[in-house]
C-alpha cells in the first residue's frame, strides 16, 4: 500500500497573479492601494513610474504625469478612471488620458514623432 502524501495545499495567490493564459471567461480583479483593477495591473502601474520620459527625435520629453494635463479628469479627488494611477503618478503606458508633451492633445491621438511610434 502506497500513501500519499497530501498535503492540504490551497492555491492562495493575494495578487492573483496565477491566472494567465486561460482566463477569457472571467477576469480576475485585485485591489491595489484601495483601488480595483485587474490582476496584474498594479505591475504596470509601477512600471510606469519608471518611464519618465519619452524621445522625439532622440530628445528626452518628461512624461506629463496624472493631475497636470490641461483637461481636468478629476485627478483631486479619483484615480485616472482608465489606468488608476493617482495624481501626480505618470499614467501606465496607453492610457487614454495621458497627455501628449508636445501637442497637448490625447497621446494616443496624437501623431507626434516619438521615437518608438514608428
Ligand atoms: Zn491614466
Ligand atoms: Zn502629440
Amino acid at each position: 500500500m502506497r500513501r500519499r502524501a497530501s498535503r492540504p495545499q490551497l492555491k492562495r495567490d493575494p495578487l492573483g497573479s496565477s491566472v494567465t493564459s486561460n482566463s477569457s471567461m472571467s477576469q480576475h480583479f485585485v485591489e491595489y492601494r484601495g483601488v480595483r483593477m485587474v490582476a496584474g495591473w498594479p505591475d504596470r502601474i509601477e512600471e510606469a513610474q519608471r518611464i519618465r520620459t519619452y524621445s522625439s527625435g532622440g530628445r528626452e520629453i518628461p512624461r506629463i504625469p496624472y493631475g497636470s494635463e490641461r483637461d481636468d479628469w478629476g485627478a483631486e479627488t479619483k484615480p485616472c478612471h482608465d489606468c488608476r494611477v493617482f495624481k501626480g503618478e505618470l499614467h501606465v503606458v496607453g492610457c487614454d488620458v495621458e497627455e501628449c508633451p508636445i501637442c497637448h492633445n490625447q497621446l494616443l491621438g496624437c501623431d507626434c514623432p516619438f521615437d518608438d511610434r514608428k
